[in-house]
C-alpha cells in the first residue's frame, strides 16, 4: 500500500481505462478523486467500491477544471486520462468537434497541471501521467483533432518533465494502441462511413491491422505501468513515452 496517505485524482474515470487506472491506485491505498458521467447509482456503487469520491466536472472550460480542482483539493498523483473521439474527413470534421477535442484530450490538462503543480513543489514530490494514445507518435487518417491533441499532450508532458525535475516531480505519458472500451466501440460506426466498411472489418481490418499482436490492450495493463510510475524506483523516470500497443509504433 505504497500510496497509502497520498490524494490521486483520475479526469475520466467513470469508465474504460481512467477507472482502471483510480482501481489500480486505489488498490495501493491511495485516497482517489473519480472524475467523468455516467448513471448516478452505477456512480455511488464505484465510489463505494474504491473509497472514492466522485466530481462531476466538464473538462472542456477551464471554468469546469477549476471546479474539479477546488473540489478535489491538493492532488498528489495526477492522471490526465479524460479523453474523447471524432473519425471524419479533415473536409467534413465538423469544427464544434475539433474544439471539444482539443479542450478535453489537451487544455484540460494544462488546466490540471498548472493548478496542482504548487502543491506538489511544495512538498517535493508529485506525479503527473497522461494516458496519451499511439496517436502521440504516428496518424491515422480521418482523427485529425485526436492526433493533434495526442501529440500536444506528449509535449506537454516533456515540458513539465523539465520544469519540475528537481522538485521530485514526474511527468510521462502511457501511450496505449487499442482497449477495447467505450471510446473505441463509439468510433466504429463512423469510421464505417468514412471508410465504406462493414463492423467486422474494421474490427480486423482498421483497429487490430495496426497491432502486431491482433489483440486489444487490456485497461488493466494501462494501469499496471500507472501504478509502477508512481513508485520511488520510478523517480528518474521522467519526461517518457511509453507505448503499450503490441508493437504498433514499432514499424
Ligand atoms: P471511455 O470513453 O471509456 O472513458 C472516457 C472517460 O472520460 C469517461 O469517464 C467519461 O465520462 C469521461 N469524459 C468524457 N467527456 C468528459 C468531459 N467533458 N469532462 C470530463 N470527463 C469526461 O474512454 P477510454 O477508452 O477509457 O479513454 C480514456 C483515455 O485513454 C482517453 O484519453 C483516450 O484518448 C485514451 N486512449 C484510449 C485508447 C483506446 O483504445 N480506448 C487508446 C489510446 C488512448
Amino acid at each position: 500500500m505504497f500510496l497509502s496517505g497520498k490524494r490521486a485524482l483520475v479526469t475520466g474515470s467513470t469508465s474504460g481505462i481512467g477507472l482502471a487506472i483510480a482501481r489500480a491506485l486505489a488498490g495501493e491505498g491511495a485516497g482517489v478523486v473519480l472524475n467523468g458521467f455516467g448513471p448516478p447509482d452505477e456512480i455511488e456503487r464505484l465510489c463505494a467500491e474504491l473509497g472514492a469520491v466522485h466530481v462531476a466536472a466538464d473538462l472542456t472550460t477551464a471554468e469546469g477544471v477549476e471546479a474539479l480542482m477546488a473540489e478535489a483539493g491538493p492532488i498528489d498523483v495526477l492522471v490526465n486520462n479524460a479523453g474523447i473521439q471524432h473519425v471524419a474527413p479533415v473536409e467534413d470534421f465538423p469544427p464544434d468537434k475539433w474544439e471539444a477535442i482539443i479542450a478535453l484530450n489537451l487544455s484540460a490538462a494544462f488546466h490540471t497541471a498548472r493548478l496542482a503543480v504548487p502543491h506538489m513543489k511544495a512538498q517535493g514530490w508529485g506525479r503527473i501521467i497522461a494516458t496519451a494514445s499511439a496517436h502521440s507518435l504516428a496518424a491515422s487518417p480521418f482523427k485529425s483533432a485526436y492526433v493533434a491533441a495526442k501529440h500536444g499532450i506528449a509535449g506537454l508532458t516533456k515540458v513539465l518533465a523539465l520544469e519540475l525535475a528537481e522538485h521530485g516531480v514526474t511527468a510521462n505519458c502511457i501511450s496505449p494502441g487499442y482497449v477495447w472500451t467505450p471510446l473505441v466501440e463509439s468510433q466504429i460506426p463512423d469510421t464505417m462511413a468514412a471508410r465504406g466498411m462493414t463492423r467486422e472489418q474494421v474490427i480486423n481490418d482498421v483497429l487490430l491491422a495496426k497491432q502486431p499482436t491482433k489483440a486489444f490492450v487490456q485497461p488493466e495493463e494501462v494501469a499496471a505501468l500507472a501504478v509502477f510510475l508512481c513508485r520511488d524506483e520510478a523517480r528518474n523516470i521522467n519526461g517518457a513515452n511509453y507505448t503499450i500497443d503490441g508493437g504498433w509504433t514499432a514499424e
